[in-house]
């Protein structure tokens, strides 16, 4: 088995130096998390599992050395490049990932651009990893594409490839609907079809797959049972997989020799005060500002602390050049300076600033002094700092203060969680935090380290990884019961072989796609001929078997020689016959009824009311999606509790609510087929709850098709309309 790893940057940066090309290692979470999952896959299993990294290699190459690039990372790093050129990156790297999506994402619409120049390069670019990885790709590869540069790759390889198995993890938050759809509609509706590409979309939070789940409902109208989410003919898993930190590492790294030595001169650097670190890149996201004036508040409110304390203040160069973060730059500068100037004297410094990128062992350093680590961010996917500092105190003592709009802080509820917007609370965080009890440090500590320990960034990959798989043995399943090859060749020939044959077909959703309304899915010519052709095979009985109303059947196939049912079961009517009532039934409670229906038409703009002689039924279909799921739950409640014991049955089909006479459903109505004449072949086809009832009335004999890839009690599953009116004409071929 093998492992496509796809992300926007390779975890190696090009060097090309007096024409020898050569790359460093960049390992960051990921690459450990990746690399050690399939080192221990290795000693555990019996299938091992190669892998091979796509991305960019980190910049322009001059197209003289590309086939070096592609020859030492193939050969050495187990990797493959995708090149382009210098001015593509520039819009779709600083343009569309960090100017649109990057501020979307993390909530702060007023820094979004809106660039139709951005956008087609979004998309250019993906398509350029299209093309690479249709290179790579061989059947039996898991793929798994990363992060938000990436989010229109899945469908590409979908449609090149409909039976690989693809995850897709978004590694920063995913904005609330009332954010996103800011977005161009087109923009976002191409983005969410794009991820929906996958078989499995992961997030850090339950909150961001929530938010992505009422997009793809609100804005392509496909709901979810439990995070599987149907479009058509697959389905796609979105779930919660919070990354993990290499917590072995961070404590291993902590604990060195060199960690401790560069520890303690920090410390006698800082005058014996208490240390509280801050450590970040620099963005409008991480809360540096607030931040700073949280903590020139706690200085204002608690005198007695000058001179006791002191903030460690490590910024980390990003985006350099970037005008927006100069100047967010220059504004920490200057109120740092304002705070030390206002509090500080010759023998104190109340921050100590540097902007600069530390290695390992100096982060490490900065965690081990910390009595207190302050992380503040106004919005953060995860937030891997809070984790690595609680991982690297090895005596379990030192308070983490976490903003509550972090994704680690719904993992890390022993931390002092604070809303980054108050800097009273920042500032009260402060004094709880400098005066905490060591033993209750020891026991908040105690309880993040084990979780951390247990979820490391190892368990993280596999956890996503086996899920995935998991998601390719569902599928197997579903294909093995989809009527295709042996299985259909052997219906196929009992059809033909037949002289008596019996076949109930449903109308909506099996025979015609649905409609807006139900008045629009009318039978175009193809399916009047095949209807005719097929009720004229000798020995052959048709039923359309439908909730449609009778005057709807009669229109439009009272001139075929087909027996009709309507009403889910109500009315029968047999080929040259009237239509007849199944049994007595009563219609007084209509009247009663009506009103609640009329309420929901009422609560719910689009919906609409459909009378039939023995049944009610109200149609959402045309009505905003979220609005109107929600209502149906709350009517079928409703209507549960006034129709028990008085005869009547509440059914939900698709976007419809409908009640009508208990007893009577489309096996009562096929029953009575069934009963008439003795048959060699049997089939049924339906798409719906209503058609269960019809399947389970079937002898066992009896081929049952659902159309659609929900679990059935039919024995086959037929993918979509096309695909039944595909099959019908094989059988009369
Ligand atoms: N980091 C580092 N050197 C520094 C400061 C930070 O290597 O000087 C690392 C830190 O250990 C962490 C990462 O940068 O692994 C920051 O990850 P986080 O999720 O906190 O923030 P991001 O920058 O990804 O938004």
């Amino acid at each position: 088995m093998r492992l496509l790893v796809i992300s926007n940057r390779l975890p190696y940066t090009l060097k090309i130096k007096d024409k020898k090309v050569d790359f460093k290692e960049s390992a960051g979470g990921l690459v450990t998390g990746i690399s050690s999952y399939l080192e221990s896959m290795k000693s555990s299993s019996f299938t091992t599992m190669e892998h091979i990294w796509v991305g960019w290699p980190g910049s322009a190459v001059d197209q003289k050395y590309e086939e070096r690039v592609k020859e030492k990372l193939s050969s050495e790093l187990h990797a493959y490049p995708v090149f382009f050129p210098a001015e593509a990156m520039d819009k779709f790297y600083h343009g569309f990932c960090n100017d649109t999506i990057w501020p979307l994402f993390h909530c702060f619409p007023s820094y979004v651009s809106y660039d139709e120049e951005y956008w087609k390069s979004y998309k250019q670019v993906n398509e350029s990893f299209f093309e690479t990885v249709k290179k790579l790709l061989k059947p039996g590869d898991v793929v798994w594409v990363h992060d938000y540069h990436l989010m229109l790759l899945p469908k590409l390889i979908r449609e090149h490839m409909p039976e690989a198995l693809i995850g897709f993890f978004l590694h920063i938050p995913f904005p609330p609907y009332e954010i996103f759809r800011l977005l161009p509609k087109e923009w976002g509706v191409q983005i969410l079809e794009g991820l929906l590409g996958c078989d499995m979309v992961g997030f850090h939070t339950n909150d961001y797959t929530q938010d992505y789940l009422r997009c793809v409902l609100r804005m392509l109208g496909y709901e979810n049972d439990i995070g599987n989410v149907i479009t058509g003919d697959r389905v796609v898993r979105v779930d919660t997989f919070p990354m993990g930190i290499h917590f072995d590492k961070y404590l291993k790294t902590a604990e060195s020799g060199e960690t401790r030595r560069i520890s303690e001169e920090l410390k006698g650097s800082l005058g014996g005060t208490k240390v509280v670190i801050s450590v970040d890149r620099l963005d409008y996201t991480k809360g540096i500002k607030n931040r700073l004036e949280g903590y020139e508040m706690f200085l204002e409110k608690n005198p007695e602390w000058h001179k006791k304390v002191t903030l460690l203040l490590v910024v980390v160069p990003s985006r350099i050049g970037v005008k927006s973060y100069q100047r967010m730059k220059y504004n920490i500068d200057e109120l740092v300076g304002r705070i030390n100037g206002k509090f500080g004297d010759v023998a104190w410094t109340p921050i100590r600033y540097q902007y600069k990128h530390l290695p390992l062992d100096h982060v490490s350093a900065v965690y081990l002094t910390g009595d207190v680590s302050l992380v503040t961010p106004l919005r953060d996917g995860m937030n891997l700092v809070a984790k690595e500092y609680v991982a690297s105190r090895a005596d379990k003592t030192g308070v983490l203060i976490l903003s509550d709009m972090a994704g680690a802080a719904k993992e890390m509820g022993e931390a002092i969680i604070i809303n980054p917007n108050h800097k009273k609370e920042i500032a009260d965080a402060l004094l709880s935090a400098l005066t905490m009890p060591p033993e209750e440090q020891v026991r908040r500590n105690s309880i993040m380290q084990e979780r951390l320990r247990s979820y490391n960034v190892i368990r993280w990959v596999e956890d996503f990884v086996q899920t995935l798989q998991r998601m390719n043995n569902r599928r197997n399943e579903m294909e093995a019961k989809l009527l295709t090859g042996q299985a259909k060749t052997q219906v196929i020939n009992g059809f033909k072989g037949a002289d008596s044959k019996l076949v109930f077909l449903d109308y909506d959703g099996t025979l015609v796609p649905f409609y807006g309304s139900p008045g629009e899915a009318k039978p175009d010519e193809e399916l009047t001929d095949l209807l005719k052709t097929f009720s004229a095979v000798p020995g052959t009985r048709l039923v359309l078997i439908s909730g449609r109303k009778k005057e709807f059947l009669q229109k439009w196939f009272g001139m075929l020689k087909v027996d009709m049912v309507a009403e889910h079961g109500v009315w029968i009517k047999e080929s040259g016959a009237e239509w007849q009532l199944i049994k007595p039934l009563t219609v007084d409670w209509k009247e009663k009824l009506r009103p609640y229906f009329e309420r929901y038409v009422g609560r719910v703009p689009g919906s609409f009311i459909e009378d039939k002689e023995y049944s009610i039924a109200w149609h959402y279909r045309l009505a905003d999606t979220e609005l109107s799921s929600m209502r149906a739950k709350e009517f079928m409640d409703e209507l549960m509790t006034i129709t028990s014991n008085i005869g009547l049955k509440v059914v939900q089909g698709n976007k419809v609510v409908e009640v009508r006479n208990y007893g009577v459903d489309k096996g009562s109505a096929a029953a009575r087929f069934l009963s008439k004449n003795k048959y060699d072949f049997i089939m049924g086809i339906g798409d719906d709850a209503t058609d269960e009832d019809l399947f389970k009335a079937l002898p066992q004999e009896a081929v049952s098709i659902r159309v659609g890839i929900l679990p059935s009690y039919a024995k086959y599953n037929l993918k979509n309309p096309k695909d039944v009116r595909g099959f019908l004409k094989e059988l009369v071929k």
